[in-house]
């Protein structure tokens, strides 16, 4: 089995699409890494997060906005023979996005962003209170580069 890199944006896209939680990678000024998982909204090469006005990750994309962000939508255990521990790989395939955090302060802003996470995760629209708006911290990342890959894939295919 083999792993090939995906370079079609459209299929990077759809393997964004079909995850339900993201991980976002962040660095602190002393470069201690911190991981959260969490979950997006994804359009026309923007990453939608939202969370607290505070914590953790505020204060260190304060100090530094820049994310690294992972995708994995599912994974299969396949093996090519079942005795054989080294044929062992996992189906699946995973996107990385890199770009910088900007908390979006507009409250009409805050409310698209807020559209196109929930649509992404109920298909359908909402309204909301002002304070719900006013409370919530939004992050904008425009993926300045992004990477795929599909893992466990036959030879044949
Ligand atoms: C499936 C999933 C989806 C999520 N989606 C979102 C989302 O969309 N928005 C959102 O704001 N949060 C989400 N969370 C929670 C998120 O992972 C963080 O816990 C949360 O955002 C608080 O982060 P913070 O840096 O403000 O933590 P703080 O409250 O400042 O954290 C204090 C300490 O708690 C620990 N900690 C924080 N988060 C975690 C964690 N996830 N796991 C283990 N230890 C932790 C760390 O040691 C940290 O130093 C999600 C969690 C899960 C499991």
């Amino acid at each position: 089995m083999k792993t090939i890199v995906c370079t079609e944006n459209e299929r990077m896209e759809e393997i964004l699409r079909a995850c339900r939680i993201c991980f976002v990678g962040m660095a602190d000024t002393d470069g201690v890494p911190y991981v959260l998982p969490m979950n997006f909204g994804y359009q026309d090469g923007v990453l939608y997060l939202h969370s607290a006005q505070e914590g953790r990750s505020i204060e260190t994309l304060g100090r530094n906005p820049r994310v690294c962000i992972a995708f994995c939508p599912s994974a299969e255990l396949v093996a090519q023979h079942d005795e054989v521990a080294c044929s062992y790989r996992m189906r699946s395939e995973s996107v990385l996005c890199w770009g910088k955090v900007e908390f979006v302060e507009d409250f009409e802003k805050k409310v698209e962003a807020l559209d196109i996470l929930m649509r992404q995760y109920s298909g359908r629209a909402f309204t909301y209170g002002a304070p719900a708006v006013r409370n919530v911290k939004i992050w904008r990342v425009e993926i300045e580069e992004m990477s795929g890959k599909a893992f466990g894939v036959p030879y044949k295919a």
